[in-house]
């Protein structure tokens, strides 16, 4: 069995879960401004933001939990780490997640930077005013779409996904 993330791709979480653990070791705290994969090459692009200071806010660094019993897939926090559980047991602690971290689990776009990075291209005539909707602005909006913090971060079956797109065609 193969599992994904369900919005992410693995290789840039562990790319941005990499430099978030080794930025915290030396003081600092960095968060992508984006990222950007093609699986043609394959080719992983990530910007970061580094900032001096540890992480104060870790709701976007911390495990997730996938249950083999039901395939609920969560997001855990440091303090729940001690007490995982799935819904689909009936014991308080079940035996069934496999735990995964720690990683990144926040968006992997800045919504308003991407926002600027498009009013710029705008700014400079690559995208708009008659061109169509080029590729440039295409990634762009699809970055702004993905960098929603409500958008779920965990595992998913591959077979899952494609039973899903089969039902989806
Ligand atoms: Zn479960």
């Amino acid at each position: 069995m193969l599992l994904l993330p369900m919005v992410t791709h693995p290789v840039v979480t562990a790319l941005i879960s990499g430099a978030v653990r080794e930025a915290s070791v030396l003081g600092y705290n960095v968060a992508p401004l984006f990222s950007y994969y093609s699986y043609h090459g394959p080719v992983f692009r990530v910007m970061l933001q580094l900032n001096r200071g540890k992480l104060v806010d870790d709701r976007y660094y911390g495990f997730i939990s996938y249950c083999h019993q039901c395939g609920n897939s969560d997001t855990i926090s440091w303090d729940k780490l001690g007490q995982i559980s799935c819904s689909c047991s009936d014991s308080k602690v079940s035996s069934s997640p496999v735990v995964s971290g720690p990683l990144w689990t926040g968006p992997l776009h800045d919504a308003a930077y991407v926002t600027e990075m498009l009013n710029l291209a705008e700014q400079w005539g690559w995208v708009g005013s008659g061109k169509g909707t080029t590729n440039l602005e295409k990634l762009l909006k699809q970055m702004v779409d993905e960098s929603d913090p409500r958008l779920p971060f965990g595992y998913i079956k591959l077979d899952e996904v494609l039973l899903q797109n089969c039902f989806h065609k």
